[in-house]
């Protein structure tokens, strides 16, 4: 299997497109054309983690972070990230990041983390919201086939697997050419009926100049009527989890079996110690600014990463309980990416070998 053929695999089930647009995700180093010999999932590329793959025979690591981030000034064998970068280029090791992409979706980060805290019902905590357009034009019935035709080539009025989806309906429309109009149809200075349809169809947010560019390029008169009308929808994919335990725990008991599920040696609580606990949201990483969201949904207990003193001091005087797992509690990904990675490349008729990288790549010490 090359590269390309696991970049459409894993694009077809997490598309590097609902990644933030600040994140650096999909091919980060390698070669498309490469053959895969084997995977190694990762949390952070580390050199240590591409050690553990050379050793491995592994030539393709899938990190969640991205390990060109920030500005590079050197890549050489002394610098940390650029050293790091060269030993990858030197040992023809292809590198893929899929990080805010793997955090959106539903059988993601999130879930992973939910499912090792037994979290039931879980739904996702905020759902994307998409934009996206309703296009009605209105068009001459001898002009409407090969209208939507050009429309359907160039990838408009398509809803998932299917093309060409249109709802037409039939009409008068009424003109008078008037001053120095150049008329297709109809005498100048006289009031024209004409059989017209209706025809609409929706679009995406980013095609919405490519439909008034083709409207103006073939629809047969000099100003086409038409209009976008803006819709939002939820997504079925989105950031967070929330869920409920299969029992209510008080809050020392929680935080020693969230401690004992994610392996993690410390975690800190925040709010009101005597709370009950059974309905929970999570975000992996930094999850901080949707703690009062996930209140409102219900959840007794928010748990993120990176929680800073003042946004702790806020929620514990708003009487938001939150549980700081620590950033690194995203290493369960490893173990869940390799699942989902294998049931993708089998749908495919697939078998890579994936590995678990089992470096602890926290930068943490815990005493
Ligand atoms: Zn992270």
């Amino acid at each position: 299997m090359k590269i390309s053929d696991l970049l459409k695999v894993i694009n077809n089930h997490v598309p590097f497109t609902t990644a933030e647009s600040w994140d650096n995700v999909g091919l980060l180093i390698g070669d498309e054309n490469a053959e895969i010999t084997s995977i190694l999932t990762g949390l952070d590329c580390t050199v240590d983690v591409v050690n553990e793959a050379i050793e491995l025979g592994a030539n393709t690591i899938i990190c969640h972070h991205p390990l060109i981030f920030k500005g590079l000034k050197q890549i050489n064998e002394q610098d940390g990230y650029g050293a790091i970068i060269r030993k990858i280029i030197q040992n023809n090791i292809n590198l893929i990041a899929m990080h805010t992409n793997l955090d959106v979706y539903p059988k993601g980060v999130n879930a992973m983390l939910g499912e090792k805290l037994g979290l039931q019902n879980m739904r996702i905590l905020n759902p994307e919201v998409i934009t996206y357009y309703k296009v009605q034009v209105f068009i001459p019935e001898a002009n409407l086939t090969d209208f939507k035709s050009k429309l359907s080539k160039y990838g408009l009025a398509q809803e998932g697997d299917y093309e060409y989806c249109f709802f037409q309906s039939q009409g008068t429309g009424q003109f008078k050419p008037v001053n120095g109009a150049n008329p297709y149809l109809g005498t100048m200075n006289e009031i024209e009926s004409v059989n017209e349809m209706k025809l609409e169809f929706m679009i995406t947010e980013q095609q919405q100049q490519l439909a008034i560019d083709l409207i103006n390029q073939y629809h047969p008169y000099e100003t086409p009527v038409y209009d976008l009308i803006q819709l939002t929808r939820e997504a079925d994919y989105g950031l967070g989890m929330i869920g409920k335990l299969t029992q209510s725990y008080n809050v020392p008991d929680f935080v020693q079996y969230v401690k004992e599920q994610l392996n993690m040696p410390s975690v800190r609580f925040i709010g009101n110690n005597h709370s009950h606990i059974e309905t929970v949201a999570i975000i992996g990483g930094s999850g901080i600014g949707y703690e009062y969201l996930a209140a409102s949904k219900g959840a007794d207990l928010f748990i993120t990463g990176d929680i800073k003193h003042h946004d702790a001091l806020d929620a514990k005087i708003d009487g938001v309980n939150l549980l700081d797992i620590n950033h690194y509690s995203e290493y369960v990904m490893k173990e869940g990416l390799k699942a989902l990675l294998i049931n993708w490349l089998a749908e495919q008729d697939q078998t890579v070998k994936v590995n678990v990288s089992q470096i602890n790549t926290d930068p943490f010490t815990y005493y």
